[in-house]
């Protein structure tokens, strides 16, 4: 398969690695957002959220919370963002579902959390909720 995250893995393209276990690998971002950005992924190649397994998912933020205690230690960040992107519209590139860490300080000026924010119609947020509460599957 053509993904650069599984060559990455695989030791096929060089990677600043953080963390080789398992079921998941972590490495520094190439064009880091902030000090220390790394990324955390499945060894199991899995495009999107839709896609990969719980179990695997499971691991993938295990470490992601063990991975941003160690960043926030180590470059005395005063916040972390996570983020998760799935599919094209959500503005993923590399489709091997990744978790980006970028540790945050105080008026840092990253903009990636900041969006719009409008009061949303009651009415319509209870019709979206049935609809949604819907296609929920029950846990397995
Ligand atoms: P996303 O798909 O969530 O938009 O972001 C992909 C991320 O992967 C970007 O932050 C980008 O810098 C990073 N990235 C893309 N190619 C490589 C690579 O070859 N090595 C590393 N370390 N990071 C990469
Ligand atoms: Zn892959």
């Amino acid at each position: 398969m053509d993904c650069i995250f599984c060559k990455i893995i695989a030791g096929e393209i060089p990677a600043v690695t953080v963390l080789d276990e398992e079921k998941v690998f972590a490495f520094m971002d190439i064009n880091p957002a902030s000090r220390g950005h790394m990324l955390v992924v499945p060894k199991n190649h899995a495009e999107n959220i839709f896609e990969i397994s719980e179990a695997d998912l499971s691991a993938v933020m295990g470490a992601v919370k063990r991975c941003a205690g160690a960043v926030k230690e180590a470059l005395g960040a005063e916040g972390i963002t996570v983020l998760q992107l799935n599919g094209t519209a959500s503005d993923q590139l590399v489709p091997h579902l990744h978790v980006h860490i970028m540790p945050r300080w105080e008026n840092d000026g990253m903009s990636v959390s900041q969006w719009d924010m409008g009061k949303g119609d009651i009415e319509e947020l209870k019709n979206m909720a049935r609809k949604i509460i819907q296609h929920i599957p029950v846990e397995s």
